[in-house]
């Protein structure tokens, strides 16, 4: 009903931000409210928005973003990162969260999440073939699990191991210390690290 009198862009707005996570009709109409208070905030996420729909997409090779007109992302294409280690994380924000604590110099594989059949997702839906392949290419001695510490996180782990039994590198994972179900880009800068410096050979 409220479409007789809501302005056609704002209701088409209001729809969109509603496809957001976390962000239900209430609060959508919430951010437009504040967006329609306050014109130099709303031409700035306007311009922000078009800016990253051109000019950034996904790095081939790790699944972290890059700018379009770059092969690789700037972690995938430094040449000082030498460390013969791939970090396998479920998503970009953990790669930021450790990034950001410093201690690593390797490259990362981005997951895009975590098996959970309940959820529906399953192998084709994370970037497993792309991994396999970086494996392949002999690159890596090693492989750092980072997937967090969720009971799909585990089994997503298990499932990886499993996978890479006859690949010749050593697989790891970080240390204990982040609690039970804790996102990584949540955990403190000095226990990832910690955790980044103690890992340990993953027992099946
Ligand atoms: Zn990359």
């Amino acid at each position: 009903m409220e479409r007789h009198f809501f302005p056609p862009p704002t209701e088409a707005l209001r729809e969109t931000l509603k496809k957001l996570p976390g962000i239900g009709p209430r609060s959508a109409l919430r951010l437009v409210q504040h967006l329609m208070r306050h014109p130099a905030l709303l031409a700035d996420l306007a311009g922000a928005l078009t800016q990253v729909a051109a000019e950034v997409d996904v790095c081939p090779a790790c699944g972290f973003w890059k700018e379009k007109s770059q092969p690789l992302c700037p972690i995938c294409a430094d040449p000082r990162r030498d460390e013969p280690a791939l970090c396998v994380v479920r998503e970009v924000s953990d790669l930021i969260a450790i990034e950001q604590a410093g201690a690593f110099r390797g490259h990362y594989h981005v997951l895009g999440g975590v098996l959970d059949p309940l959820a529906g997702i399953g192998e084709k839906d994370l970037r497993l073939e792309s991994l396999w392949k970086r494996l392949r290419e002999g690159l890596y001695q090693e492989v750092i699990l980072a997937l967090g510490t969720s009971p799909e996180a585990e089994t997503t782990a298990y499932y990886i191991v499993r996978a890479l039994s006859d690949w010749p590198g050593k697989v790891t994972r970080f240390a204990s210390g982040i609690p039970v179900g804790t996102d990584l880009s949540y955990v403190d800068t000095l226990t990832l690290v910690r955790s980044l410096r103690n890992r340990q050979p993953f027992q099946v």
